[in-house]
């Protein structure tokens, strides 16, 4: 029998819901087919940490994962503003964290890295974070100590947070590993989504001694044990088919240059701060700002600019735009970048870091690590290296979450995933529609 004009409407009609519900957002429940995700970040663990390091269990993460040559941290290579680069997905400029202290040129007040980290104000400027992001979608997220993950955004509260406090132990391995079996309850009995972990080596034994010690090299195998454990545990609570892990740092370290090998930057040899300047962040590393006095930008730039070999100043409008800082009203008149290596002092030499950061992100030196493993991750895969600020949308696609607007890219990350047509996200469902469309097409131009 020939089926009528009605009854071929009438299929055309069922094909159409068929196909409305397949595209439709996924309900609460249909969360349920996205895996959880894992962010740890271990502070200042350059690209190649591990080449000179016996790291048994993180050889066996590249067979078992992903593994990228390196990724590049956004300029300004500090804590505070590559970490929330990475879980914004955001330029500095952009997300305005654009140093580990809170300053105010004005004011000249300035707070430690580890008193901002309950201040909302100093985060907290229209760059909604990751955690915000997918708790308004549904899930149920948590930060340990990550930076950033213990303010409000837009008056929100991440879901979980636990905030470091001034004079925490950094390279406790007992503690190191109680974190590790906090965050897995939070998954197995409490079902949270995603959980960002911070830890504070080998950032601080880079600075204490230098990257090119046994000590930053003991600490590296500490690490390489603690991700020997977290294996473990991952397996222990049956989350092997269920948890996405990725891990990933901040920048690098490079050894500090001293005299009488250099000539060191010592700014007061060249301008006269009482004078000159209102304000500066210098002392810290490798970048450093100044507001000069009322009328005197010109003149401390034209006394800045040639002064010394390995110094290059910019006024705030010359700021490369692929630095992506100049935009933020934060970053002063005059911004400082010392080659790799030369940190910039402002009136006095004191040599507390033997190792530090801040330098140029294109520099090896400052490049960090990526590694990442679980049941949507290849195996035994290298990726290519790509920019830091390009994690937000692989964790947005990981989750299932409709990212926020974000610098990041994620056609940078997608080969990693074992098939990223159907890893979650629209691109699978929108997929698997087109499908049963053809199908669909086909059956009726039989009948
Ligand atoms: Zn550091």
């Amino acid at each position: 029998m020939k089926p009528s004009v009605s009854m071929k409407l009438e299929l055309l009609l069922v094909f159409a819901v068929v196909l409305w519900v397949d595209s439709m957002p996924l309900s609460s429940t249909g969360r349920k087919k996205y895996n959880k995700l894992l962010l740890i970040s271990f502070d200042g663990f350059r690209w190649n940490y591990d080449e000179d390091v016996h790291t048994p269990n993180m050889d066996q993460l590249v067979q078992e994962g992903v593994k990228a040559k390196y990724i590049t941290p956004p300029m300004i290579t500090m804590t505070s503003p590559s970490h929330f680069t990475t879980i914004t997905g955001r330029w500095i400029e952009d997300h305005g964290v654009v140093h580990n202290m809170m300053f105010n040129s004005t004011t000249l007040l300035k707070l430690t890295h580890k008193n901002t980290l309950k201040r909302s104000a100093w985060w907290d400027n229209g760059a909604l974070p990751l955690w915000i992001t997918a708790q308004n979608q549904g899930l149920k997220t948590a930060s340990y100590f990550y930076p950033g993950g213990g303010v409000n955004y837009s008056r929100q509260a991440v879901d979980r947070s636990l905030v470091e406090a001034e004079g925490h132990p950094d390279a406790n391995e007992t503690e190191w590993r109680q974190k590790i079996d906090t965050v897995m309850g939070w998954y197995a009995k409490e079902n949270f989504d995603f959980v960002t972990l911070y830890y504070g080596e080998p950032d601080n034994v880079g600075h204490r001694v230098g990257p090119e010690t046994e000590e930053r090299r003991k600490i590296i195998g500490q690490i390489d044990r603690l991700i020997g454990y977290l294996r473990e545990s991952i397996q222990k609570n049956n989350l092997s088919d269920h948890l996405n892990v990725i891990i990933t740092s901040d920048h690098g370290m490079t050894t500090i240059k001293k005299s009488p090998a250099v000539k060191e930057i010592k700014l007061s040899e060249y301008i006269n701060f009482a004078n000159l300047t209102h304000f500066d962040m210098l002392d810290y590393g490798g970048f450093g700002m100044i507001r000069p006095k009322e009328g005197k930008v010109q003149e401390v730039y034209d006394k800045l600019k040639n002064a010394h070999p390995n110094l290059t100043v910019y006024k705030k409008e010359e700021i490369p735009e692929n630095f992506h800082i100049a935009k933020n009203s934060r970053i002063q008149d005059i911004v400082l970048i010392g080659d790799l290596g030369f940190n910039l002092n402002s009136r006095y030499i004191f040599y507390v870091n033997k190792g530090d950061h801040g330098f140029s992100n294109q520099e090896m030196d400052m490049k960090a690590i990526f590694r990442a493993f679980g049941p949507d991750f290849r195996k035994n895969f290298i990726a290519e290296p790509f920019d830091s600020v390009s994690i937000y949308p692989l964790m947005c696609k990981l989750l299932g979450v409709d990212p926020a607007p974000n610098n990041g890219s994620l056609s940078d990350t997608q080969a990693m995933l074992v098939d990223y047509s159907d890893a979650g996200g629209h691109a699978g469902r929108i997929q698997t529609s087109v499908s049963l469309l053809v199908i669909m097409m086909f059956i009726l131009l039989l009948l």
